[in-house]
């Protein structure tokens, strides 16, 4: 998906709160953001509190939302560099394409994780006109410096290893948590769980004290340590717990990311992810000149055009 304001402005991670060393519990009240015509979502990061957890820099949990016939989603070709897209889906498909040549629809379950390096496109659509539901959480992740410039790739994960425990299905979205592990990859110490429960459940999973983490209901209402969740906000945990308590009353989802403190300070502006605004500059114009970035073939959407980059406006710190 893409970042979709017309002058959007450059977020540094210099400017984020620093992981507090410390168990917190933090709100961060999402936003409402359009991706592609007529399709609402939340965006929990990055937002007016700018905020990473761990590498995931970007939060956007879009639906549920049932679409009527030729409605469903349409974002056009657009560019990513510095960053992995990654893409959990709940409910529905989407066909993603993209300037390496991979045409793949993503179905509930799965997971598409493509990697930007220096330079990757993708469109992502609905599968065909057909009225449906579209139910997903995408994420961003920061390439650290050592990684950010490596070819683009992408992947399709089908199956990701999954446990059931105290009436949770526990499925392992990245990273190594509860003895499994994930097979998405990734470059730098991060988490990704999805809880998901029919009825009432409730767990404890073992964490990372090293890791900072932050939670996201998808559905229902979760308790978290205590504190309820529902879909809308993210909540913040800072770093230094081994473990947590989540407990539902009723069907209800949850996903849990979590990582390493990201130390690099990145800025974060449209669809990049770089170090200076010199790089998004010259991405920006690479973009909007057709170079660098391939093609996307066979989208019916229109290929987007990078915002003006003299809107360009460093957050003053
Ligand atoms: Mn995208």
């Amino acid at each position: 998906m893409s970042a979709s304001e017309s002058s959007p402005t450059v977020s540094s991670s210099r400017d984020c709160a620093d992981c507090p060393g410390r168990p917190v519990l933090e709100r961060i009240e999402s936003r409402v953001a359009e991706i592609g015509e007529g399709f609402s979502i939340r965006r929990a990061l990055p937002n007016r509190q700018p905020r990473m957890v761990g590498a995931w820099c970007f939060l956007d949990h879009a639906g549920p939302v049932d679409y009527a016939r030729g409605k469903g989603l349409n974002v056009g070709s657009h560019p990513h560099i510095g960053l992995q897209t990654f893409t959990w889906m709940i409910e529905g498909e989407i066909l993603h394409r993209d300037s390496l040549g991979f045409e793949q629809v993503i179905r509930p379950g799965q997971v598409n994780l493509m990697t930007a390096g220096h330079g990757v496109s993708h469109a992502e659509d609905a599968v065909n006109d057909e009225p449906g539901r579209m139910h997903a959480a995408q994420l961003w992740i920061a390439l650290p410096d050592a990684e950010r410039h490596r070819a683009p790739s992408f992947h399709h994960y089908p199956e990701l290893p999954r446990r059931e425990d105290g009436g949770f299905r526990i499925t392992v979205l990245a990273g190594e948590a509860c003895g499994l592990q994930s097979p998405a990859q990734v470059f730098s110490p991060l988490v990704g769980i999805d809880f998901s429960a029919n009825a009432a459940a409730s767990t404890r999973i073992a964490l990372k004290p090293g890791f900072e983490h932050a939670a996201m209901t998808l559905r229902g209402s979760v308790v978290i340590d205590g504190e309820t969740l529902e879909p809308g906000t993210l909540l913040y945990l800072g770093s230094g717990r081994d473990s947590l308590n989540l407990r539902c009353d009723n069907a209800a989802q949850l996903l849990l990311v979590g990582g390493e403190p990201f130390s690099e300070e990145i800025l974060l502006w449209w669809n990049f992810v770089a170090r200076t605004p010199e790089e998004l500059q010259i991405a920006t114009a690479d973009w909007n000149a057709g170079q660098r970035f391939g093609e996307v073939k066979g989208s019916p959407s229109a290929r987007l055009l990078a915002p003006d980059i003299g809107a360009i406006k460093l957050r003053k710190s």
